[in-house]
């Protein structure tokens, strides 16, 4: 665990969160900012600064093959989703552990959310 990570500490239940979906290897939460009507974070339970940081491609394909099976738990694998991996100043990335925001819940309009 890298000290002072939001993120590794709501891995590991060491900071509340409203957890979605949880295994050996990620865990998903919602956000406690949410832009859309479904907001939820996945991040490895390793800690990684962000999508360039050396990711095994193990776990790198099992981070984004959760995304399916939130998308399940959320009722909007039918609907539709948004998949947003914010890396670095330009994108505005706020957390420096890596997470995928999965979004969803209601029709965006092109362009948006911007986050
Ligand atoms: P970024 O801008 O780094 O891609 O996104 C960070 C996201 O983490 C934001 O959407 C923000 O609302 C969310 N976030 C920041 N701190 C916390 C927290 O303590 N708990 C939860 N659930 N989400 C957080
Ligand atoms: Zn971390």
């Amino acid at each position: 665990m890298a000290e002072d990570c939001i993120f590794c500490k709501i891995a590991a239940g060491e900071i509340p969160s409203t957890k979605v979906y949880e295994d050996d290897l990620v865990c998903a939460f919602e956000d406690l900012n949410p832009m859309m009507p479904v907001h939820v974070l996945i991040v490895p339970k390793e800690h990684h600064a962000n999508i360039g940081d050396n990711i095994p491609d193990a776990l790198m394909g099992h981070l984004f093959n959760s995304v399916k099976k939130v998308a399940e738990l959320k009722g909007i694998a039918e609907s539709g989703y948004r998949v947003i991996v914010n890396t670095g100043d330009d994108a505005c990335q706020t957390v420096h552990h890596v997470h995928v925001h999965v979004l969803g819940g209601a029709k965006m309009n092109d362009g948006s959310p911007a986050l």
